[in-house]
C-alpha cells in the first residue's frame, strides 16, 4: 500500500539507513517462504554501520505496529556467507513474530526491563576500575531480566532452527563472538554467549 511505504520511506530517512535494493532483497525470499504468515511487504530491510548483528525494530501509532524494519548491520554482511546471512534475517523474522503476539503494553514493558538491565551494566562499564559491589537484591535483579532477555533470543533462533537455519545461526554467532565481541552491549555479550552454548548442545542432537 502506497501509505505503508510512505511511512517506510520517511523511518529510512529519519534513520539514516540505506534501503537494501531489490535485487539483495531477492536473496530473502527464501526465508519469506519459510514464514507464510509474513508478508514480505511488511517488513523493510535495511543497512546500518553501526548494529553489529542485526535488530528488530518496530513503530507504532495508535495501538498499531505501522511499520517494521530488520536493520542488518554491515559487519554481518562482511562476515556472514549467503546462508548465514539468511539465517540471521530468520532469526529476525522469529522476533518479529514473538513481537507481534505480544501487545504495544507488554512490548514496552519488555524494553523497560532492558533498559533497566542495560543501566546496571552500564553502571559496572563506567566504574570500570573500581570495584562495583552490588547488593545480592540487584544481582538477582540483573539475572532475572537476562535470563528474560536471553529467553528472548532463544525464541527467534528456535524459528531459525525450525526453517533449517541452525547450523547457520550458530556460525554466525561463532563469528561475532570471535571477531566483533568488543561491540557488542553487554546484555548481548551474554546472550551470545547463552545462545552459543545453547545451540551447540542441541546441534550435538542433531538440530
Ligand atoms: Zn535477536
Amino acid at each position: 500500500m502506497a501509505t505503508d511505504n510512505i511511512i517506510g520511506d520517511t523511518i529510512i530517512k529519519i534513520m539514516n539507513l540505506e534501503e537494501i535494493p531489490d535485487a539483495e532483497k531477492q536473496k530473502y525470499t527464501k526465508i519469506f517462504k519459510s514464514f507464510p504468515d509474513i508478508k514480505d511487504d511488511d517488513i523493510a530491510l535495511t543497512y546500518a554501520s553501526y548494529v553489529p548483528y542485526a535488530k528488530l525494530r518496530t513503530y507504532e501509532a495508535d495501538g498499531k505496529i505501522i511499520k517494521t524494519v530488520i536493520v542488518l548491520g554491515l559487519f554481518f554482511y562482511e562476515l556472514f556467507d549467503d546462508e548465514e546471512r539468511e539465517a540471521v534475517v530468520a532469526h529476525e523474522l522469529g522476533h518479529y513474530i514473538h513481537r507481534k503476539n505480544r501487545s504495544i503494553s507488554e512490548a514496552k514493558e519488555l524494553s523497560d526491563k532492558f533498559y533497566e538491565l542495560e543501566s546496571y551494566y552500564k553502571r559496572r562499564d563506567s566504574e570500570e576500575k573500581v570495584v562495583i559491589t552490588y547488593t545480592d537484591e540487584e544481582k538477582h535483579r540483573i539475572k532475572e531480566l537476562q535470563d528474560i532477555h536471553n529467553a528472548y533470543e532463544f525464541y527467534a533462533d528456535d524459528k531459525a532452527i525450525k526453517s533449517g537455519y541452525g547450523e547457520q545461526i550458530l556460525s554466525s554467532l561463532e563469528k561475532i563472538a570471535e571477531k566483533h565481541y568488543n561491540r557488542l552491549s553487554r546484555m548481548s555479550k551474554e546472550s551470545v554467549k547463552a545462545r552459543i552454548e545453547r545451540l551447540k548442545q542441541m546441534n550435538n542432537r542433531g538440530f
